[in-house]
This record gives structure tokens, sequence and C-alpha cells, in this order.
């Protein structure tokens, strides 16, 4: 997942940018060691964490920098291992959430194109085609601008549980302002599809925003293709 992440055709990350991560067990997870690179991510080059010590971080007062990079340290099993990405604490979050065993991050240019424009926020609510709602959800999860770390993982925290109270499902894309994207899933063919559609419909909003303005599927057209048997057949079929 994380090679196919960083495929440098794919244009989602460059050098160090993106992370990955995985459900180990019920005490910890691997993730993307701090300044590795996806497209070439070998096992050295893994932290398996412990969730406590990380989600301990969403809870109480902010910590300084420094302090934040202790506990990243002492968030490994093994010692000798490279230090966890600052990321790491978003990645421990939603590898909590129900039915979620891999999470991909990556910053790609076509939905940075909108996320570094005014259309990012109404991007990640509309719906322009039926497989964009078989892979990326009836809606994502949009994040405002705040400073990436612990700052940014609290945000992300937040923003999904009032997703999830209001919209009643489980997402499968976040979209960060000015930042990038999260791909979360059962598999990593979900999280991949999840990215990948993510793209594709960057790609197609931004050309049809600049033909005049786009046209959306409407909320009963959004619920429909949500509902419809064939399309959980289909999701099932390619793993989603
Ligand atoms: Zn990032």
């Amino acid at each position: 997942m994380s090679h196919d992440l960083g495929e440098p055709s794919r244009n989602l990350a460059m050098l160090g940018e993106g992370n990955t991560s995985a459900r180990i067990s019920d005490d910890t997870f691997i993730v993307k060691a701090s300044g590795s690179q996806l497209s070439t991510l070998a096992p050295e080059n893994l932290v398996e964490c412990h969730f406590s010590k990380l989600l301990g971080l969403l809870e109480g007062k902010a910590l300084a920098d420094e302090a934040v990079d202790q506990a990243l340290l002492d968030a490994r099993k093994d010692q000798k291992a490279k230090k966890p990405s600052v990321e790491a604490v978003f990645h421990a979050c939603l590898l909590t959430l129900p039915d979620v065993n891999f999470v991909g991050h990556t910053h790609p240019i076509a939905v940075n194109r909108l996320l570094c424009s005014k259309w990012g926020r109404i991007f990640a609510k509309r719906r322009l085609f039926p497989d964009e709602i078989v892979c990326c959800g009836v809606e994502s999860v949009y994040v405002p601008y705040v400073d990436p770390g612990v700052t940014l993982a609290k945000y992300i925290k937040k923003e999904v549980l009032a997703y999830v109270k209001r919209v009643g499902r489980q997402p499968r894309v976040i979209l960060l302002e000015n930042h990038g994207l999260i791909a979360v899933g059962k598999t990593p063919s979900a999280v991949m599809a999840a990215t990948l559609m993510a793209t594709k419909a960057a790609e197609i909003f931004l050309g049809a925003a600049t033909s005049g303005e786009p046209v959306f599927l409407s909320k009963t057209q959004v619920e429909r293709i949500a509902g419809r048997p064939d399309e959980h057949y289909r999701q099932k079929m390619l793993n989603l």
C-alpha cells in the first residue's frame, strides 16, 4: 500500500510526504518512521507504537514540542526503532474507528488544488458521480487548516465525531484544508480505492468548475447509490 501510494507517476506524495499505518493488535499499530519515503518504504522504516501513549496526547492541555517529541519516542514498542512521524497521533486515533485497519495519508496534487482554493469544503460535502460515492462515501470529512501534529490530530478527531453523528456513517475520506487527504479502510484496497477515486473526483471537479458551475448529484441520488444492494455487492467484490 505504501509503495502504491508513493508511486511517483500517481502524483500523490513525493520525497518524505505522506504516511501510512496498519493496526497490528488491540494495543499496537505500525506507522511510517519520520523522514522515510513511501515509494521506497522498507521494514526498517516502520515503527510499532502503543496506541495508549499516543491517544493520551489527545486528552488534556497542549504539550510543548519537546514533550510531544518525547511522547512519540516513548510510544515505540522497540526503543531501538526509528522515531514515528508526528502524524502518528492521528493514525492512532483513526485506527481506533470501527472497521479501520489501514490508514493512508497523502498530498495529491489534484486534491490539493481544491483544498488550497475556495472549493475545498464543497468538494468534501458534495458528490459528482456514482463511483465517487462507492469508494469515498456519501461525503468526506472536512478539517479546516490547523498546525500539523497534535493540534491537527485533535481537530481530526473532533470533525470525525461530528461527521459520524451528523451523517450516521463512518467516513472513508478526510480532507485537510491546505494540506492533503487521509483515506481509511478495512483493507489496503479500500485505502487505495478511496485515495485514487478522490483524486479522480478532484480532477473532474476542477474541470467542471472551470467550464462553469459543477452539477452535483442531489442528496436523494447520493442516498440511492449508497443504499443500492448492487453497489454493496460491488464494494464487497472490490474488497472495499
Ligand atoms: Zn501531511
